[in-house]
């Protein structure tokens, strides 16, 4: 796998790329924008004051007002009208005391094209602006009303305070807020990366004894809740570990048992008859025989254990009729009738068809019937039922024998599996038939158990879908 980058350095980039971000912010804003928005905040002003004092030129206060509005807004005002009246009030030295008629008259006849109103941006280069200086700008609004019959020219005045030396200024503050954040960052990167980092690279080193199925805290390690949660995981992580490798034990340690069994048995028998010929016989044939047939079960039943639970077996879905397939596995048990006094009867339910994978739901069956068979003790009766349940064809296999203790009724689909200390062999079976039901129907997704009471009998169940009703695990 390819080798990320270390947290420190995320970190470290994460806190540059973000103060960067800071800096140029405050650069556009400050800096670059500051002109822009100064001098669109002074021509709001000033079309302020235009419309306070129209509204005075109105209400015939006209000569009060001009003088407020100029002060209260460092604003240089002036109303000319027909009737020959000229306020003036603001910074003596505006340009609109110093107008020759020539300006003033340029200024009315741009208002009078412009829909009445006209904004000028005069930058004074030839020293003749309010203080006599070069290069400042201001803006000039002119206005021409209508009040009470008599025409008017309104005149609003604003400096366009040079702001160069404020960015010169905020120019050289900058590269000290810069320093700041930079100093800023370095110290954040290093407390992030001890308070984060460090932590983590100690659970690590404590991780490093997780395959033995150990994991002992590392302190200084529960600094925050993740780093917390991970300890408790890893923790965990062990305590499975540890379980794992027992069952794997218990699993070497059981199928080795029932191995050694038969395997013993074969050698045995074809010993006995190699040295005292007269045991060369039909019956002691017949137990070799046997015994190989029961290794090859075991061998095929963890075969298939194994490919179940290592989902190397997909399932083969088809549409079939329960009731039948039922019928047709039953008469493999005609034989125990006969020969052993078994009763086995069928109640079945004509016509259900299922959804599901017919050779593995043979396998589930047979196996509830040779357990049936096999914990049957005395009572050789077994019945078989196919019901009808909702959306679900139900099955059950019922026997009356030993039963199985309450607390043993959870183990048996993963015999092996389990800490089994009692583990004796199966009477006949490879002890893992129960394993492999469980993953198969867990596999078609469907519901299944057992009902069972010591010493009364055993009921093993399964449902499966009917036709029409979409399998859970189909692809
Ligand atoms: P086995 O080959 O040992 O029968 P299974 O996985 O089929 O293996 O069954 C697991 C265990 O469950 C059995 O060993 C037995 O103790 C118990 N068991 C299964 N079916 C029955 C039953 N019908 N009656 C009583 N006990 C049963």
């Amino acid at each position: 796998m390819k080798r990320k980058i270390r947290l420190q350095t995320k970190i470290g980039i994460t806190l540059l790329i973000s103060a960067v971000a800071m800096v140029a912010l405050v650069y556009l804003f400050q800096i670059r924008l500051l002109e822009p928005m100064y001098e669109a905040n002074k021509i709001k002003t000033v079309r302020l004051a235009a419309d306070q004092i129209e509204q005075a030129m109105s209400d015939g206060t006209t000569a009060e007002e001009v003088y407020n509005v100029s002060m209260q807004n460092d604003l240089c005002v002036r109303v000319i009208s027909d009737s020959g009246e000229d306020y003036t009030a603001g910074n003596m030295g505006c340009k609109l005391y110093h107008m020759d008629s020539v300006q003033l008259l340029e200024q009315i006849y741009n208002a009078q094209v412009n829909d009445n109103e006209y904004l000028d941006t005069v930058t004074d280069n030839d020293g003749d602006g309010p203080d006599a200086v070069t290069g400042v700008r201001s803006i000039i609004l002119t206005r021409i009303l209508e009040v009470n019959g008599t025409q008017s020219v309104l005149m609003v005045y604003a400096n366009v305070t040079p702001v160069d030396a404020t960015v010169s200024t905020l120019k050289t503050q900058l590269w000290y807020v810069a320093l700041i954040i930079a100093a800023l960052m370095v110290a954040v990167t290093v407390y992030m990366t001890k308070f984060i980092a460090r932590p983590l690279n100690r659970i690590t080193a404590a991780a490093k004894t997780l395959p033995e199925g150990r994991y002992e805290e590392a302190t200084g390690t529960n600094e925050y809740a993740e780093a917390q949660d991970l300890n408790q995981t890893l923790a965990q992580a062990a305590v499975d570990i540890q379980k794992a490798d027992k069952a794997k034990r218990d699993l070497i340690g059981n199928v080795s048992h029932d191995l050694r069994t038969p395997l013993t048995m074969i050698s045995g028998y074809a010993e006995l008859m190699q040295d005292f010929p007269d045991q060369n016989n039909q019956e002691n044939l017949q137990t070799i025989i046997d015994e190989s047939h029961r290794l090859t079960v075991l061998v095929n039943d963890l075969l298939d254990l194994s490919k179940l639970q290592g989902s190397q077996i997909e399932l083969k879905y088809s549409d079939f009729d329960l009731d039948r397939m039922l019928q047709d596995e039953l008469r493999k048990y005609e034989v125990y009738v006969a020969k052993e006094g078994f009763q086995i009867t069928y109640q079945g339910c004509e016509g259900l068809q299922v959804h599901a994978d017919e050779e593995r739901i043979k396998q589930v069956f047979n196996n509830f019937m040779t357990n049936a068979i096999n914990y049957s003790g005395k009572a050789r009766q077994i019945e078989v039922r196919l019901s009808r349940e909702g959306q679900m064809a139900h099955v059950e296999v019922q026997d009356h024998g030993e039963g199985i203790p309450e607390d043993k009724l959870k183990d048996i689909w993963d015999r092996y599996y389990k800490v089994d200390t009692t583990h004796v062999r199966a009477v006949q079976g490879s002890g893992i038939g129960l394993s492999i039901v469980k993953e198969i129907l867990s596999l078609h997704q469907v519901p299944y158990g057992v009902r069972s009471k010591v010493n009364e009998g055993s009921t093993f169940w399964f449902e499966l879908p009917l036709t029409g009703q979409k399998e859970a695990g189909s692809k």
